[in-house]
């Protein structure tokens, strides 16, 4: 069945609502959102829904640690998401939650029906068990010796040694979270995935996933070596509870990506639209996720989706991880930028930082972020390149022709190249080759400004009026190009640059074909401003000292900590507050 492009629907992998939002986030959301805006441009009808991962073990974890419910936890980040979102120009068309009713529902249809299907079947399994705070253990409540590799690790990963993940009961030398004691074994049965069964449909599936080769790659080689049935039910109160069984819930793997499903049905009620289009008819499902959940949306996602008979995603776009100051990523180390307290709160427009991520390289590998560095993009690429090429054409057509778009001929070549240049971007978003597509807009801004210095208009004023018109009309053909292709990259400021140049409507609503439809001989310009300011050396050295700060005293914690004792296992490590 070949996909509908008359629905389109889009989703962003859930954050984890346990903890605020950090550049890690946008690296994923901000060139998804870029690729919404951009398919809209293109006429695409599309639906773009997101929403907060809300079950889990690590929000229990903290929550009680804490002292206030999951709910409570959960709603406050949520919000803050939700914000964060909003303030940086990710415009989801729905943003839910995966602890709304909608998901509890649609998770256990999904669950029944893989149970009629025969996809889950029960075991009785040992697993951690606390005696003196009377409970099973699961997921992050348990530490302990992952049986692969020896090297300490939690119940649900081995985060310190091989990185594997690790199934209900498998952890040697458990230890209780809570209370610190040593745990024993007890027998408990347990709820199985079969997803061994899928192999041969993973091998074919896989073989025509569209999206990052990265993902697809990754997930195929996984298929081929092992696939082990997944224990779907945890010992908790808080999540989805498993069909008739109190006291368990499914595991949070299960019902988060299902809030995909039910946040559209949530968005098509609202709009009078039949969810089942985007998900058991033939709608064209693209997920963006992070690098490191390929192997849940690829492998273990379409498997569920097969057994419940829902439609399949058809792309998964898996983006590169994040550095801070060429450092691993790292909240406990302290390598962490933080959107809200680290960027918004001081005053940096988003459309910069959007730029940042989208330009820096390609969509699969890692991003580095510095603020020397984030300072060097915006001072020449934007302030030296794409604002002064604006700022010239405006500020000249303003002065000299009487704030209006000057009577003349666009030059064929200036067409030429901007429609070359909309090829680019369209291909490359439709590759999802986001550093391309801006790397190409920003040639053409180049150009601009190469044309107007080469064409001298300041000396064609005295002596060919027309011909200088011709010129400044032409760099006002490239302006409007640069800021319609620019515009999902840089929403806002985008939509200043569009009214500067005097044009209709609105830079959000024009299409990508508008950049060749010619600019009006006689139109009043707007007031041409400024639209990219400098990053002054001082501001640059005030946001890193606050950063290195951060690690410093990520250093002194891990030293305080073990210098005090060696005995004393602290109940939550720092990573655990903020954890994803
Ligand atoms: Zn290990
Ligand atoms: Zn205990």
């Amino acid at each position: 069945m070949s996909p509908d492009n008359d629905h389109i629907l889009v989703t962003c992998g859930l954050p984890y609502v346990n903890g605020p939002c950090h550049l890690g986030h946008l690296r994923t959301y901000v060139p998804a959102d870029m690729y919404v805006r951009g398919l809209r441009k293109m006429g695409k009808s599309i639906l773009f829904v997101c929403g907060s991962d809300s079950h889990g073990t690590p929000i229990v974890v903290n929550a009680e640690a804490q002292g206030i419910t999951p709910k409570a936890l959960v709603t406050k980040y949520h919000r803050h998401f939700d914000d964060v979102f909003k303030s940086t120009g990710v415009e989801f068309d729905y943003f839910g939650d995966t602890d709304n009713p909608s998901n509890h529902e649609r998770t256990q249809e999904i669950v029944r029906a893989l149970m009629e299907g025969g996809y889950i079947y029960p075991l009785e399994i040992e697993l951690a068990y606390c005696p003196a705070c009377e409970r099973f253990l699961p997921d992050r409540y348990v530490e302990g010796i992952c049986p692969y590799c020896a090297k300490p690790a939690r119940g649900d990963e081995c985060d310190q040694g091989c990185g594997r993940h690790l199934e209900p009961g498998e952890i040697r030398e458990a230890m209780c979270k809570i209370c610190g004691g040593k745990a024993d074994y007890r027998k408990q049965i347990h709820y199985f995935f079969r997803l061994s069964v899928f192999k041969d449909f993973l091998l074919s599936y896989l073989a025509t996933l569209g999206g990052t080769s990265s993902a697809r790659n990754y997930s195929l080689e996984w298929v081929k070596q092992e696939l082990k049935d997944w224990c779907i039910t945890r010992n908790m109160s808080w999540g989805v509870q498993f069909p008739g069984q109190n006291g368990l819930v499914v595991y949070v793997w299960v019902d988060a990506p299902i809030g995909y499903i039910s946040f559209t049905e949530e968005w098509c009620a609202q709009n009078n639209i039949d969810w089942r289009v985007y998900w058991k008819d033939k709608a064209r499902i693209i997920h963006f996720i992070g690098g490191d959940i390929v192997y849940h949306h690829c492998i273990f996602w379409p498997a569920m989706l097969k057994g419940a008979n829902y439609s399949l995603p058809n792309d998964v776009v898996a983006s590169g991880m994040l550095k801070i100051d060429d450092k691993k990523f790292s909240k406990s180390r302290g390598y962490v930028i933080w959107v809200k307290d680290d960027y918004l709160d001081k005053g940096l427009h988003p459309d910069l930082l959007r730029y940042y991520l989208a330009s820096y390289t390609s969509h699969t590998k890692e991003v580095n972020f510095a603020w020397n560095l984030f300072a060097d993009k915006v001072n020449s690429e934007l302030v030296g390149a794409f604002g002064n090429f604006l700022n010239r054409a405006l500020t000249f057509a303003t002065r000299n022709f009487d704030g209006r778009i000057p009577q003349g001929n666009i030059d064929p070549e200036v067409n030429e190249k901007i429609e070359a240049t909309l090829e680019e971007v369209i291909l490359s978003l439709q590759e999802y080759e986001f550093k391309r597509a801006v790397d190409s807009v920003m040639t053409l801004a180049d150009y601009g400004n190469t044309y107007f210095q080469a064409y001298e208009p300041w000396k064609l004023i005295k002596n060919n009026k027309q011909m200088a018109g011709s010129v400044l009309r032409s760099c006002l053909q490239i302006a409007k190009a640069l800021v319609i292709l620019m515009n999902p990259v840089m929403p806002t400021k985008m939509e200043e640059a569009w009214k500067q140049l005097g044009m209709e409507g609105t830079a959000r609503d024009a299409s990508f074909k508008d950049v060749l439809l010619p600019v009006l001989e006689g139109q009043q310009l707007g007031k041409p401003e400024i639209l990219f300011s400098r990053m002054e050396e001082a501001t640059v050295k005030d946001l890193d000292k606050i950063f290195q700060n951060r690690i410093k005293q990520a250093e002194a914690r891990e030293k305080g900590l073990k210098v005090d004792s060696t005995e004393l296992i602290p109940l939550i490590s720092s990573s655990d507050l903020i954890s994803e």
